[in-house]
């Protein structure tokens, strides 16, 4: 079995005293469990980054929230690719349905930050997803195509090989409720037919999904076909719940950390 991949998304959390004590609850419960065969990432605010590395077990790859679509100069408060190359990080994520909608990214200027991305050999984890109003509507396949289809336009089929694609339908993010199982398989089917129709295998691209995953349902989305891990954002603020999700994503029954550990858990 391929190696399952479970990142964190902070999003604007956190601060120097809460990272501090996350990461020493994230190491302190590691050591109770055998974690091997998932890969972890994790994407604290950018002001949090180089703080955070040394906090982490070397085996935690850092991740970004978002890149600059410039490379340098007059864009103020923006930061760089290659800033976030010298901050040891390894993903970098592009298209959150909070950017596209906040602040209007569209999905020529995400290909453009995912071509950066790639051409820096940093690991992009491109987001795509409908909107409840889409998906009342009946796009959802044509949303999840287009947005796909922006980046293999811009950049090419082949600047998606080793990176990953998450999947986060977005009336599923931060609300509590994911997205139903069938639902999931039946995109992320559609997801592999399209690279797979652009020259892609499975082992090309990770497909991830994200929305309201949590330790009660990680086990369940995880054994589905076609989805090699999670994008994680609300339960990865939690260390226990974060290294829990990460248990499941091994495949094998496990104690929960949430259970055994409840006490260190911030
Ligand atoms: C996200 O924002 O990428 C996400 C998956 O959030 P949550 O897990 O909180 O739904």
């Amino acid at each position: 079995m391929k190696q399952r991949l479970v990142i964190g998304n902070w999003k604007m959390n956190g601060s120097l005293a809460d990272n501090t004590l996350w990461a020493a609850n994230f190491r302190h419960q590691l050591k109770s469990c055998a974690l091997t065969g998932v890969e972890i990432g994790i994407c604290p605010p950018f002001p949090y980054l180089s703080s955070m590395r040394p906090m982490l077990p070397s085996s935690i790859r850092l991740g970004a929230q978002d890149v600059s679509s410039e490379c340098i100069g007059a864009f103020t408060g923006e930061v760089s690719i290659n800033m976030l190359k010298e901050l040891q990080c390894h993903y970098v994520i592009v298209g959150h349905s909070e950017r596209r909608a906040r602040m209007r990214e569209t999905d020529a200027t995400i290909a453009k930050k995912f071509k950066l991305v790639s051409l820096a050999g940093l690991t992009p984890v491109l987001c795509v997803g409908e909107t409840q109003q889409e998906r009342q509507q009946g796009e959802t396949e044509s949303v999840i195509i287009r947005q796909i289809q922006a980046v293999i336009d811009a950049c090419g089929a082949g600047s998606l090989r080793g990176g990953v694609i998450a999947y986060e339908p977005v009336w599923a993010i931060g609300t509590g409720v994911s997205a139903e199982l069938g639902d999931i398989r039946t995109t992320h089917a559609l997801i592999r037919e399209q690279l797979s129709a652009n020259g892609l295998g499975p082992d090309d691209v990770a497909l991830l999904y994200g929305g309201s995953l949590k330790p009660g349902n990680s086990e369940e989305i995880f054994s589905l076909p076609n989805v090699d891990g999670g994008l994680i954002g609300g339960a990865s603020l939690k260390a226990g719940e974060f290294l829990d999700i990460c248990l499941a994503a091994r495949g094998t029954p496990h104690n929960r950390v949430t259970d055994i550990a409840q006490k260190y858990d911030n």
